[in-house]
C-alpha cells in the first residue's frame, strides 16, 4: 500500500513488524551480486579440477559459517547458535553434495553449474511445500547456493554498507542479517521474509527492528533516501516531512519510556488488576532462542515446534539423540517452569515422501496425519521427549498438531502408553502423568471441543490454522491476505466454544496461535475466561503491560 502526502516527497508503506522497535538512517539498497552459471554440459570440463574447487569452496564457506557462529554467540549471548548450524548443515548435507558431484561426474557439469542445478532440487520442493517454515528455508538454500557460486567465481555476495543504514533488500538469509548486524544497521525493511523465518528470528535476537512483507519496497526506496522505520507498526516512511519527524520524536520517546516501565514489570506476574494471574508462556523453535525465556521472563513454552528437526536434517530427521539433547536444553533452561512439546508439524511430500503431489497440501497430509501412518516417526519422537519427561518429572506436556478427529487422539495416546512401557521394561526413568493435549487449529475440534475436553490434558488454540481452516483462506496466500481475518466473529465463536469446554470439563484452555500477541486480543482471550496465552518472546513486554 502506498500513500503520497502533499507536504513532501513523503511515502508510506506498510509491512508486518518482524521485530519491534523504531529506527531512523539512510536507506541502503542490498543488491546480491549477479552471476552467470556456466553451460549445463561442457565435455571439456576437467573432472577432477571441478570436485577440487567444489571442495575448496565448500570448507571456505564452512569457515565463514564458523566466523558467522562465532560473532553471533558473541552478540547474542547464545550458547549455540543453531540458525547458523542449520546453514552449516545443508553444506554438509550428504545428500545434496552428492548431487553435486554427480552433476559434475556424469553431465560433466562445471562446478559451478553443478552446485546451482541440485540446489535447485532442493530449493524447488522447499517452494512448493505446504509447509510454512520450509518455504522460509528457501533463503537458507539460496544463501549457501550464492555464497558457493560466488566463492567459485572468486567475489564476495555482501558489500560493504555504510554507517548509519536502514537496509532495504527483497529477502535476507539469517548469515546476511549477522554480517549486516557487524555494520551496525539501524533496522531492516525486506519485501518477502516470514515472521517464523530464520533472518527474523536472529534479526530479534540481535534487537535489529525488522519489517518484512513490504510490497514493492525495493522499487520504491532509492539509495541515500532517509528513511523512518516504525517496526511496531509495520511502517516505513521515505523521505519524512517535519510531521512524520515530530511524531516520530515522540515514538523515541514513547519507546524509552516502554523500555523502562518493562524493566519495571518484567520479574512481575502477569496479573489483571482484579488480581486473576495469567500465564505468559514463549513460542519457540530454535535452541538460539531458548536465551529468550530468561530474557522475557516467560513462565514456560507454551508451544515448542519441533518441524526444525526436519529441515536441518532431511536426511536423518530422526535423530533421537539429537532430540533428546533439544527437549532437555528447553526444559533446563525453562528452571523447573513447563515445556509443551508439539509434535512433528509437517507436511507435504517433500519432507516425508508420499509418492504424490497434494492439489490441496493445507487439507492434505499434515500433522498427525503423517504421524499416525509413519508410526516409526512418532515413535522415536514419542520416545525422546518421554525419556526427557522421566529425567525431569512434571515438566513436560506433549501436544497434537493439526487433529481434527477423536479416533486420532486415541491412537496416540495408546503409542504414549506403548513407549512408556518400553522405557519402564528398559528400566529408564518414566513420568506416568505427562498431559496429553491437542492443538484446536480446525474447526471439527472447536465444534466437538466438550467431547475432546473429556479426554485431553488441555487445549492450545492454534488460530493461525483455525483462522485459516474456518474463514477457508490459505495463510500463506498474499491474494487473499485480506481475507485472513483473525477478529472474524466466526473465529471468536469457536474460541469461545473451546474456552467454555474447557471450563466445563476443568481442563487449562490456552492460546498459542498469533491472536494472543495483539494487546486488545489478548484482553479480550482473557474476558472469555482463558488464562494461559503464549506468544513470540518480543511480545511479551506489550502483552504484559495490557494485562
Ligand atoms: C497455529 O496454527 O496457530 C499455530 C500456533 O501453529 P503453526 O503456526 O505452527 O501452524
Ligand atoms: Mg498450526
Amino acid at each position: 500500500m502506498t500513500e503520497d502526502t502533499s507536504i513532501s516527497r513523503e511515502k508510506k508503506l506498510y509491512g508486518i513488524a518482524a521485530v519491534p522497535g523504531i529506527a531512523e538512517g539512510i536507506a541502503h539498497l542490498y543488491e546480491r551480486e549477479k552471476f552467470n552459471v556456466s553451460d549445463e554440459d561442457d565435455e571439456h570440463s576437467n573432472e577432477e579440477q571441478e570436485l577440487d574447487r567444489l571442495n575448496n569452496a565448500i570448507k571456505a564457506i564452512s569457515k565463514e559459517l564458523e566466523m558467522v557462529t562465532a560473532f553471533a554467540k558473541s552478540q547474542v549471548d547464545a550458547d549455540s547458535s543453531s540458525i547458523i548450524e542449520t546453514q552449516m548443515a545443508i553444506l554438509e548435507d550428504p545428500e545434496l553434495i552428492r548431487q553435486i558431484k554427480l552433476y559434475i561426474q556424469t553431465r560433466k557439469s562445471k562446478a559451478d553449474r553443478a552446485v546451482y542445478d541440485a540446489f535447485g532440487i532442493y530449493i524447488r520442493a522447499f517452494r512448493a511445500s505446504d509447509s510454512e517454515l520450509l518455504r522460509q528455508r528457501v533463503s537458507d538454500l539460496r544463501d549457501i547456493r550464492n555464497r558457493l557460486i560466488a566463492h567459485l567465481h572468486k567475489s564476495t555476495t555482501v558489500q560493504d554498507i555504510p554507517g548509519n543504514a536502514v537496509l532495504i533488500a527483497d529477502d535476507l538469509s539469517p548469515t546476511e542479517v549477522v554480517l549486516f548486524s557487524k555494520h551496525k544497521v539501524n533496522a531492516l525493511v525486506v519485501e518477502l521474509g516470514g515472521l517464523n523465518a530464520h533472518a527474523s528470528i536472529v534479526a530479534g535476537a540481535l534487537a535489529i527492528p525488522m519489517i518484512i512483507n513490504v510490497a514493492g519496497v525495493v522499487n520504491e526506496v532509492k539509495n541515500g533516501d532517509k528513511v523512518l522505520v516504525n517496526a511496531a507498526s509495520g511502517e516505513l516512511i521515505i523521505s519524512p516531512g517535519k510531521e512524520s519527524l515530530d511524531f516520530f520524536n515522540v515514538q523515541i520517546e514513547l519507546a524509552e519510556q516502554k523500555e523502562v516501565q518493562w524493566q519495571k514489570i518484567k520479574e512481575l506476574p502477569a496479573k489483571t488488576s482484579c488480581g486473576t494471574e495469567i500465564q505468559l508462556r514463549a513460542n519457540l523453535e530454535f535452541e538460539l532462542e531458548f536465551e529468550n525465556i530468561l530474557t522475557y521472563n516467560a513462565d514456560g513454552i507454551g508451544l515448542l515446534r519441533t518441524e526444525s528437526f526436519f529441515i536441518a536434517d532431511v536426511e536423518n530427521p530422526l535423530d533421537i539423540a539429537k532430540q533428546i539433547a533439544f527437549y532437555e536444553q528447553a526444559v533446563k533452561t525453562c528452571r523447573g517452569k513447563a515445556v509443551t512439546v508439539r509434535l512433528f508439524d509437517v507436511g507435504g511430500d517433500k519432507v516425508i515422501r508420499s509418492g504424490k503431489e497434494e492439489d490441496n497440501p493445507f487439507l492434505g497430509w499434515r500433522g498427525i496425519r503423517i504421524l499416525l501412518e509413519k508410526r516409526e516417526i512418532l515413535r522415536q519422537q514419542l520416545r525422546s521427549i518421554l525419556t526427557v519427561a522421566g529425567r525431569y518429572p512434571g515438566q513436560i506436556q506433549i501436544m497434537i498438531p493439526m487433529i481434527s478427529d477423536l479416533a486420532e487422539f486415541d491412537e496416540v495416546k495408546r503409542e504414549m502408553i506403548s513407549v512408556q512401557q518400553i522405557l519402564k521394561d528398559e528400566e529408564f526413568p518414566v513420568d506416568e502423568n505427562v498431559p496429553l493435549g491437542i492443538m484446536v487449529e480446525v474447526p471439527s475440534v472447536a465444534l466437538m471441543a466438550g467431547e475432546f475436553a473429556r479426554k485431553a490434558d488441555f487445549f492450545s488454540i492454534g488460530t493461525n490454522d483455525l483462522t485459516q481452516y474456518t474463514l477457508a483462506v490459505d495463510r500463506a496466500n498474499p491474494k487473499v491476505s485480506n481475507h485472513y481475518q483473525q477478529m472474524h466473529p466466526g473465529l471468536w465463536r469457536l474460541i469461545r466454544l473451546t474456552a467454555d469446554a474447557g471450563q466445563k470439563f476443568g481442563i487449562p484452555v490456552a492460546v498459542c496461535g498469533e491472536l494472543a500477541s495483539y494487546s486488545f486480543a489478548a484482553l479480550v482471550l482473557i474476558a472469555m475466561g482463558i488464562r494461559s496465552l503464549s506468544v513470540a518472546p518480543p511480545h511479551i513486554p506489550d502483552v504484559k503491560q495490557a494485562i
